[in-house]
C-alpha cells in the first residue's frame, strides 16, 4: 500500500514525460505512437512470469556480478578509489544498460530500494565525469592522448549512447534528470569540439544516433537531432576510412548509400534503428528508401527463422545471402534485440504488420532464448543446432563482454510498452498476452480495456472495453503473418470483413463499457522449409506453432532417439499429425509437440567419410516418437544436443 502511494505521488509529480520506450508524441512521420510502459499492467501469463524472474533474479544478480567484476569500481577509481581498471574498453555501457533496465522496472512500479541504488550509481558515475563533460573509464591517464583517435573500436560514443538511454528512461520513470543531464553535458562537449570545421566524429559502434534522437524528443533541443544526422551521414573522407571499416561498423559513410545488410550484426541493427528514428523526425525519403531496401535484404536472405541475425562468429557479422549455418550461427542476443528495436521503429513509421511480425518472432524466440528460465544464465550466441559438447559453453552467468545480459534485462523490463500503439484512427493491438491497458487515444480521450488470453499456447484473444470515448474509433488487431486463418467477432457476432493474415484488422465503431472483441488464430503446428540456397537446411524442416519456433532437444526424448540423427516422418498432412500437449510442469509451462519420426540407421559411427552413393546405408531406421519443445527453452535441463532444422522422410 505504501509503495502504491509513493507510485501515485511520483506519477503525479512527473514533469509531463510519458514513460515510453520512444516518445513519438510530436514526431511528424510516426504513424503509430507508443503507449507508456506504465499504461500496461501485465497479468498472469507468458510474459509476466518472465518479467517477474527478470525483476526478482536477473536484475539483482547481474548487479552483484557487475560489482564483483569491477565494472562500477572503474568509475570509483577515477574519484580516488585505489583499484585497477578492469574489463574491456566498453564495460561502462554494461552498467548503463543495467540502469536502463532498472529504470524501465521503475516505469512500471516504484521501488524505493531500486531507486536508491540507481541514485547512488548515478552519483558514483558522475563523480568520474571531467569538467569538459567527457566521461569514459577507459580513455584516461596514459590512454588519454588516444581519445577520439580510435573511434572505430573506441566505443566512446557507444557508451555515451547507453548513458543517455539510461538517463532518459530514469527521467521518464521518476522525474529525476541527474544522469540525463550528465549525458547532456557530454553531448555539449561534442557539439563544442566536433563538427565540419572541427574534429570529425565516427560512430564506430552505432548506438549514439538513436540515443541522441530520443534526447531530442525528450528535451526539444534540435541540435541533438542534427548531431545524430551528421553521424548517420558520416565523415568518412576526413577520417580516411577504408571501405572495410565502413562495412564492418555500418557507420562512417552516408547511411542512405547503403544497399545491403552487412558487417557487424549489432552495429547494423542499432544503425538502422537510429536511421529509422531520423526518418520519423525528418521525413527524408532517402532514408525510407534505404531502410526498405535493407529490410528486404535482411528478411529475404539473412535472417534466421527465430529472428536471430549474424551468421558468422568471425567478427560477429552477417554472412552472404542465404549463408545461415545452424551450428555455427552466431546470432548474438544483442543482435536479436537490435532487430526487434529496428522493426519496432519501422512499425511506428509505417503501421505495417510485417514489422510487428518480426518484433513478435524475435521476442518469443531469439531474444527469449537468451535468458534462462531461472533468469541467471545468459546466451551470448543463440545457435540453432548444438552437439552436447558444444552446448556446455552456451549458457553462462557472466561474460567478459557482458553486453547481452543487461540488454535482455532492459528488453524484458520495457516489454509492456510494446503491446499497444495509438494513432489518429484509434488503438492498435500489436502483441497478445494477459494485461490491462489504461491510456488515452491520440486526441486525449481515455481508453481502458483488458486483454485475456492463453497466448501463445492458445489462439483465442478476448478484449473487453472498460472505458471508451463517446466518439467512434478503430481497434486495429494484428493478424500475424504466420496465421493460416483468423476470425474476429465483436460482441459475439462475426465482424464484417475478412481478416487478412499479415495485416491489421480494423474494427471501427462507437465503443462502450462492456463491449467485447474476440480474435481466434489458427494455432495448428506448421512444418517449414527454407529457401533451397540455405545449404544447412536442405532436406530438413522446422516446426513452428503460433509465434513459437520449436526444436528437438536430446533431453526429453525416448531412449535410443538421437536428435542430431533422427528423421521427422512426414506423410500426408504433416501438420495434422502433431500431438499437442499442454504440460504445466515442464520448462515453466509449455505445449509440447509429438510427431512420428524415425531413428537414424544403425552404425553411424562406422560409415566411411566418403563412400559410393549406391552403397550408402544412411537410411532412416526404426520408428520412434519425436518430442518437440519451444526453441527458447533450450539448455534449461543441463547440457544437451539440440536441433531446429530436422531431417525428414516422407514414408
Ligand atoms: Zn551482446
Amino acid at each position: 500500500m505504501r509503495m502504491l502511494l509513493i507510485g501515485c505521488l511520483l506519477a503525479a509529480t512527473l514533469p509531463g514525460a510519458d514513460r515510453v520506450v520512444m516518445d513519438l508524441e510530436k514526431t511528424p512521420h510516426a504513424k503509430v505512437k507508443n503507449v507508456p510502459v506504465s499504461a500496461v499492467t501485465m497479468r498472469e501469463g507468458f510474459w509476466q512470469s518472465r518479467m517477474k524472474v527478470n525483476v526478482e533474479r536477473s536484475i539483482p544478480t547481474l548487479l552483484e556480478l557487475l560489482e564483483s567484476n569491477g565494472i562500477i569500481d572503474n568509475f570509483r577509481r577515477l574519484a580516488g578509489k585505489n583499484v585497477a581498471r578492469r574489463g574491456p574498453l566498453f564495460t561502462d555501457s554494461d552498467i548503463y544498460k543495467w540502469m536502463e533496465a532498472a529504470a524501465f522496472v521503475l516505469q512500471s512500479q516504484d521501488d524505493p530500494k531500486l531507486r536508491a541504488t540507481f541514485d547512488k550509481l548515478t552519483d558514483e558515475i558522475l563523480a568520474a565525469q571531467e569538467p569538459s563533460g567527457y566521461l569514459n573509464t577507459y580513455w584516461v591517464e596514459d590512454r588519454k592522448d588516444r581519445r577520439w583517435k580510435e573511434q572505430q573500436t573506441g566505443h566512446e560514443l557507444y557508451c555515451l549512447g547507453h548513458m543517455l538511454q539510461a538517463g532518459i528512461a530514469y527521467y521518464r520513470a521518476t522525474g529525476n534528470r541527474k544522469l540525463m543531464d550528465g549525458g547532456i553535458k557530454f553531448v555539449e562537449h561534442l557539439l563544442r569540439d566536433f563538427g565540419p570545421s572541427k574534429q570529425p566524429l565516427y560512430a564506430g559502434h552505432p548506438e549514439i544516433e538513436l540515443a541522441l534522437i530520443e534526447l531530442y524528443r525528450t528535451t526539444g533541443r534540435k541540435e541533438f537531432l542534427d548531431l545524430a544526422g551528421s553521424i548517420l551521414k558520416g565523415d568518412g573522407e576526413r577520417l580516411k576510412l577504408t571501405r572495410q571499416q565502413t562495412v564492418y561498423t555500418f557507420s562512417g559513410r552516408p547511411f542512405t548509400d547503403r544497399t545491403i545488410v552487412e558487417g557487424h550484426a549489432v552495429r547494423f541493427g542499432y544503425a538502422a534503428s537510429g536511421a529509422t528514428d531520423y526518418y520519423m523526425e525528418t521525413g527524408d525519403p532517402a532514408y525510407k528508401a534505404t531502410l526498405e531496401r535493407l529490410w528486404k535484404d535482411l528478411t529475404e536472405t539473412k535472417m534466421y527463422v527465430t529472428g536471430g541475425t549474424g551468421s558468422r562468429a568471425s567478427g560477429e557479422t552477417f554472412g552472404d545471402a542465404y549463408e545461415l549455418p545452424n551450428a555455427k550461427a552466431y546470432t548474438e542476443s544483442c543482435a536479436a534485440i537490435a532487430n526487434l528495436m529496428w522493426n519496432w521503429r519501422m512499425l511506428a513509421a509505417t503501421g505495417e504488420a510485417r514489422f510487428a511480425d518480426i518484433v513478435e518472432t524475435t521476442m518469443y524466440n531469439s531474444i527469449n532464448s537468451g535468458m534462462s528460465l531461472d533468469g541467471t544464465m545468459y546466451c551470448y550466441r543463440n545457435p540453432l543446432e548444438l552437439t552436447e559438447e558444444a552446448s556446455k559453453r552456451i549458457r553462462n552467468p557472466w561474460y567478459v563482454t557482458t553486453c547481452c545480459p543487461p540488454n535482455l534485462e532492459r528488453m524484458l523490463a520495457s516489454l509492456p510498452g510494446y503491446m499497444y500503439g495509438v494513432s489518429k484512427q484509434g488503438l492498435w493491438v500489436h502483441l497478445y498476452d494477459n494485461n490491462r491497458l489504461d491510456w488515452r487515444l491520440e486526441g486525449g480521450a481515455p481508453v481502458k480495456l483488458t486483454q485475456t488470453t492463453k497466448y501463445p499456447w492458445q489462439g483465442k484473444v478476448a478484449l473487453e472495453i472498460e472505458e471508451a470515448p463517446v466518439a467512434e474509433f478503430s481497434i486495429f488487431l494484428r493478424i500475424p503473418g504466420w496465421a493460416k486463418s483468423a476470425a474476429v467477432s465483436v460482441g459475439g457476432r462475426k465482424a464484417q470483413g475478412e481478416p487478412r493474415t499479415g495485416g491489421y484488422f480494423e474494427v471501427r465503431r462507437a465503443w462502450k463499457k462492456g463491449d467485447t472483441v474476440e480474435l481466434n488464430l489458427d494455432m495448428t503446428p506448421q512444418v517449414l522449409k527454407s529457401h533451397p540456397l540455405v545449404a544447412d537446411n536442405q532436406g530438413r524442416a522446422a516446426v513452428r506453432r503460433g509465434p513459437v519456433v520449436y526444436l528437438l532437444e536430446q533431453a526429453g526424448q525416448a531412449p535410443g532417439v538421437n536428435v542430431l540423427e533422427s528423421y521427422l516422418n512426414l506423410t500426408g498432412n504433416a501438420a495434422a499429425d502433431f500431438r499437442e500437449n499442454w504440460d504445466p510442469g515442464l520448462l515453466g509451462g509449455i505445449v509440447t509437440l509429438k510427431h512420428r519420426g524415425r531413428k537414424s540407421a544403425a552404425g553411424y559411427e562406422s560409415m566411411p567419410l566418403y563412400g559410393l552413393l549406391e552403397e550408402s546405408k544412411d537410411k532412416p531406421g526404426e520408428a520412434a516418437e519425436l518430442v518437440f519443445t519451444p526453441y527458447y527453452t533450450f539448455l534449461n535441463r543441463g547440457p544437451s544436443a539440440m536441433q531446429v532444422w530436422v531431417r525428414y522422410v516422407k514414408k
